[in-house]
């Protein structure tokens, strides 16, 4: 294979949008993902905040919008995991499990990960309860659910999955984080119950199913049991791909120019959908510049 003009790290709303308007200045973008078109964005219960649509609309049939879009101009997508990106002097080395793909430009658009919950030892047999998004677990019904966290995040989930079962937000702190909004809906939800100073400090089997939840309070030591269990206590940017490789001058004038971070895996605590479009659309334009001016 030659060299590629561009590769897209991830196939989130950042990277949906630098790769449409790299077609756009008739390049053509090779896009990976590790796991699905949308990125984070299908979990939003209904995104208010984009453009277009004054009614809000889902997260899930948002990206399917998006999706539709990449059909439409034929924007190739590669389902792999990219496992390093390396610098060289005049291009890249973008290597998954079993290719490895030179480009000229490198758009980074892997989003975040989620923080873990480290102080819990989460037996191995109890981990297919356990999520840390909810698009996994967008089906399920008639549920009792916990979700650990009290901001944005948290109260979204439980917006989503309220319509069909039975919501805990579990907050170690006394109030929400999050936006007033979210908050009085949740108040109004009558199938939501907001738990405050609460810390889940174990986790176990239980009948079934089920899972028992440790947790200590102002009161001591309680137990709570779920069926599934959501964990929203923030994110951390997606970089661990990223060579740590200590690159000559001529690789590391080679990246700034011509590699690029766009969305949350930039934006620290602006993570929104439009930020990360705009993102993609700025560093598209200003990639298609750079390589005009290399005669590419
Ligand atoms: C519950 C919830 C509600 C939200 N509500 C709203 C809202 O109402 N309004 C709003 O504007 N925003 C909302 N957001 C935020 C929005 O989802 C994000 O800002 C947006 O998805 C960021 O897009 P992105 O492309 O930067 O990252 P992401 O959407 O995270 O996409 C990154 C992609 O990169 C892929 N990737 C990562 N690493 C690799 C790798 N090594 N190889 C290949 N692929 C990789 C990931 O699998 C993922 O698909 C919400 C988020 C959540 C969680």
């Amino acid at each position: 294979m030659g060299i590629a003009d561009v590769v897209i790290v991830g196939c989130g709303p950042a990277g949906i949008s630098a790769a449409i308007q790299l077609k756009r200045a008739g390049l053509e973008p090779l896009v990976f993902e590790k796991e699905r078109v949308g990125g984070l964005l299908v979990n939003a219960n209904l995104v208010e905040n984009y453009p277009g649509f004054p009614e809000g609309i889902s997260g899930i049939d948002l990206v399917a919008l998006m999706k539709e879009h990449l059909t439409v101009l034929g924007v190739e997508v590669v389902f792999e995991d990219v496992t390093k990106v390396e610098v060289g002097h005049d291009r890249f080395l973008v290597k998954t499990a079993g290719n490895t793909v030179q480009a000229r430009c490198v758009l980074i658009a892997s989003g975040t990960s989620p923080k873990k919950l480290v102080s819990v030892a989460i037996p191995r047999e109890l981990s297919d309860r356990i999520t840390y998004e909810i698009y996994p677990i967008r089906s399920v019904r008639e549920k009792r659910i916990g979700i650990v966290g009290a901001g944005d995040a948290a109260f979204d989930y439980a917006l989503s999955l309220e319509k069909q079962n039975d919501v805990t937000i579990l907050s170690r702190g006394p109030e929400p984080r999050c936006l007033p909004l979210l908050r009085e809906r949740v108040g109004m939800s009558s199938r939501i119950s907001f738990v405050p100073d609460t810390e889940v400090t174990a986790i176990e089997g239980g009948r079934g199913d089920e899972l028992v939840l440790g947790c200590r309070n102002p009161g001591g030591v309680s137990k709570i049991s779920v069926d599934h269990l959501v964990i929203a206590i923030g994110r951390n940017p997606e970089l661990g791909f990223m060579s740590r490789q200590s690159a000559g001058l001529g690789a590391i004038q080679y990246r700034e120019r011509f590699q690029l971070l766009i969305g949350d895996v930039r934006r620290g605590r602006m993570r929104q959908t439009a930020v990360a479009v705009g993102d993609g659309m700025i560093a598209a334009m200003a990639i298609a510049r750079e390589l005009r001016e290399i005669g590419k």
